[in-house]
């Protein structure tokens, strides 16, 4: 059988002098919140910010639910981080207190596969994210590829933005 052609979803990518002086202070907002992570390894940020482009409506950081202790023992176990750790989109989506059909979300790195699919559940229509670094990329490539192909088939808007 003749093998399905797989072709890559649209980037846009864009030089962040190219971007609006809000979407700089969006994605600077994203890492402000990244820095926030108490995972040595992996930290991740990210806003949500309504259609018009100004006005933040949530945001997060990757890490345990509130109410699970985030000791260094915990986040230093690979199995109990994977499995309890909230992502960055995650925690925004949660966060949010609106319908967030067609908001814009901004993200310290590129969304992986189970963030994607939420992302397309709600209803953003556009994710821009940093480049990641050749580490986040080793770790986490094939599972963002996959996100892209998730958000791709839905629509959305991805912008990789090369700082
Ligand atoms: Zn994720």
């Amino acid at each position: 059988m003749e093998k399905e052609q797989v072709t890559e979803p649209t980037v846009l990518y864009s030089k962040i002098r190219g971007l609006s002086r809000w979407e700089v202070r969006w994605l600077q907002c994203a890492l402000e919140n990244a820095h926030f992570s108490k995972d040595p390894s992996t930290k991740c940020g990210a806003v949500i910010v309504d259609p018009c482009g100004k006005r933040r409506v949530s945001e997060g950081y990757n890490g345990f639910p509130k109410t699970i202790a985030d000791t260094k023992e915990r986040i230093g176990d690979r199995d109990f981080k994977y499995s309890a750790v909230i992502h960055a989109e995650m925690n925004a989506i949660l966060a949010a207190k609106c319908d967030l059909h067609d908001h814009m979300l901004f993200v310290s790195g590129p969304p992986c596969d189970r963030c994607s699919a939420h992302i397309v559940q709600t209803g953003i229509s556009r994710v821009a994210w940093l480049s990641p670094t050749q580490d986040y990329w080793d770790r986490w490539e094939e599972s963002c590829l996959f996100g892209r192909h998730l958000m791709d088939e839905a629509d959305i808007m991805m912008m990789e933005v090369l700082p």
